[in-house]
């Protein structure tokens, strides 16, 4: 297959390109940076099959030759990152998603739209399955990215029943791993690089909100098979196992040592209570959940972000300070 991967630069859409490329496939990455980095992808420049494409996918997209399939993962996704980039969230999600579908349709591709557990919102029902509606915010601060990725889904639903095109809809939860930036601002990245640099732990509230972590590569192969199975109904993917963001704190000084301490900052408006996926229709379609446990994916992640601090390149965290503002 030739297929487009958009936000290739990004943390996900990086370890995705890596695996269409293992797999024999072609691969066509496309990010504008705005939070992706060339780091991520240097291992890949110059790789027979893959090609690389600066650009903007709010504007009309132009690739030549066949495609057969488009995955669409390009999006600030982190609450920090969405926050300064509100506009540029809102259209990546809607435009972004527009002219990705448009390309499928125009190119006869498969469609994959990498959507989010945050169309949830903070849910009122516990685990999430597919069937929920969702309780959202929209005029809130993650409303940009939480209505982005609804709009998503309906209009990838849109072109798959009006056009007949062959869709795709991952709605992914929280995910850690190696390549996530250091200054990513969310919460596993936080905590370890915190760890790592001996500053406080920055727990938003009293930390008894929870939070299920699934680690990058199980995560992959969910989004992979999904690709290529039948399903065109929304699938959950992320690992069920849930924690307290305070017990994360205590699992990260566990694995990192040293002697951080935990320093409590107000909890960000509208940020979810509790959040775990029911994956039963993972499960069922897929034959997959996943497999490796929270502690292993830390250890996998602290060698990245050690990496990092040997290189001197490993800033302190982008913490929030509740009132929305870093
Ligand atoms: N959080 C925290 N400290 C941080 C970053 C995040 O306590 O430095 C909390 C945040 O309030 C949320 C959870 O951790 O309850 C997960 O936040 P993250 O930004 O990772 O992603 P989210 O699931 O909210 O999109």
């Amino acid at each position: 297959m030739r297929v487009l991967i958009t936000g290739a630069a990004g943390f996900l859409g990086s370890h995705l390109c890596d695996r269409f490329l293992e797999e024999g496939h072609e691969v066509v990455g496309m990010d504008n940076f705005i939070t992706g980095s060339a780091d991520n992808l240097a291992h890949l420049m110059g790789r027979e099959g893959f090609r690389f494409v600066k650009y903007d996918v709010t504007e009309f997209i132009y690739v030549t030759g066949r495609l057969d399939g488009v995955l669409h993962f390009a999006s600030p996704a982190s609450p920090v990152d969405y926050l300064e980039f509100p506009i540029q969230t809102l259209k990546v999600g809607s435009l972004g998603t527009h002219k990705t579908l448009g390309l499928a349709k125009a190119k006869g591709a498969r469609y994959l739209l990498a959507s989010t557990s945050e169309v949830y919102g903070d849910p009122l029902e516990h685990p999430q399955t597919e069937g929920y509606w969702g309780n959202v915010n929209p005029i809130g601060p993650r409303g940009v990215y939480d209505e982005a990725k609804r709009f998503a889904e309906a209009l990838t639903m849109a072109y798959h029943r009006f056009h007949g095109l062959d869709t795709r809809i991952a709605r992914i939860f929280n995910t850690y791993g190696p390549r996530m930036r250091p200054a990513d601002g969310r919460v596993v990245s936080n905590f370890l690089v915190q760890a790592l640099l001996g500053e406080p732990l920055s727990i938003y509230g009293d930390g008894s909100q929870s939070r299920s972590f699934c680690y990058v590569s199980d995560l992959i192969e969910g989004l992979y098979r999904l690709f290529f199975s039948e399903e065109s109904e929304p699938v959950n993917l992320g690992n069920p196992v849930e924690f307290t963001i305070a017990e994360l704190a205590d699992l990260v000084l566990e694995v990192m040592g040293g002697d951080s301490e935990v320093r409590h900052l107000p909890l960000p408006e509208d940020d979810p209570k509790v959040r775990q996926p029911d994956i039963g229709r993972a499960r069922r379609v897929l034959g997959w959940s996943a497999k490796v446990e929270l502690r292993e994916g830390l250890d996998r992640t602290a060698v990245h972000f050690r990496q990092l601090r040997d290189q001197e390149r490993l800033p302190s965290p982008r913490v929030l300070a509740g009132d929305g503002t870093e």
